[in-house]
């Protein structure tokens, strides 16, 4: 997930720099991979650890606030989000699974693989969400605004939904067309 405002988070950029992890590229839509469904995490292991590594640099530098294994064409259940105004809060999902949501909220969402588009969407206010860490153990976590909108925002990512679905059929073309011109434009 995207947010055009964001704090200045250079120095923390190159802090991150290592050689031990890298940048991904991300798909963008409309390409049918953020289509495909991804399958369950069966152990966490240094090949998992080293993907979600990937992401949250490939994430801080995007700059994002959250990004799904799907959207750099690994197609199991992990995420990774940072909604904290420091990028200090790294938060590591493994197999999420909603186990409770509640009330509804509208906000605008922009989306790593949707740029420079941002349209309103209506979500659960609040959820609980449980998963597994980096260490393969089980947490559970409860979370409200902006955190609660950005796990549901990425979750439907590993069910190969992508948030211009929710919107209407005519504003799904036009984004599309929009995203197709701009990708022949850069090429
Ligand atoms: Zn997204």
């Amino acid at each position: 997930m995207y947010m055009p405002i964001l704090p200045d988070i250079a120095p923390y950029i190159n802090s991150l720099k290592s050689r031990f992890m890298a940048l991904l590229p991300i798909l963008h839509y409309p390409d049918p991979r953020l289509h495909m469904r991804a399958s369950v995490v069966d152990r966490v292991d240094a090949d998992i650890r080293q993907l979600a590594a990937d992401m949250s640099e490939t994430m801080y530098a995007a700059p994002g606030i959250g990004l799904a294994a799907t959207q750099v064409n690994r197609h199991v259940r992990v995420i990774v989000i940072d909604v904290s105004e420091d990028r200090s809060q790294l938060l590591t999902f493994i197999n999420p699974e909603l186990i409770e949501k509640s009330g509804e909220c509208e906000g605008e969402e922009g989306c790593l693989s949707v740029p420079g588009i941002y349209e309103t969407v209506k979500r659960a206010a609040q959820v609980k969400v449980r998963a597994l860490n980096v260490e393969g153990e089980t947490f559970e976590l409860d979370a409200t605004d902006l955190l609660a909108v950005c796990i549901q925002h990425e979750m439907d990512h590993l069910d190969g939904k992508v948030f211009v679905e929710y919107l209407s059929r005519l504003k799904q073309t036009r984004i599309k067309a929009k995203l197709v011109k701009q990708s022949r434009e850069t090429f």
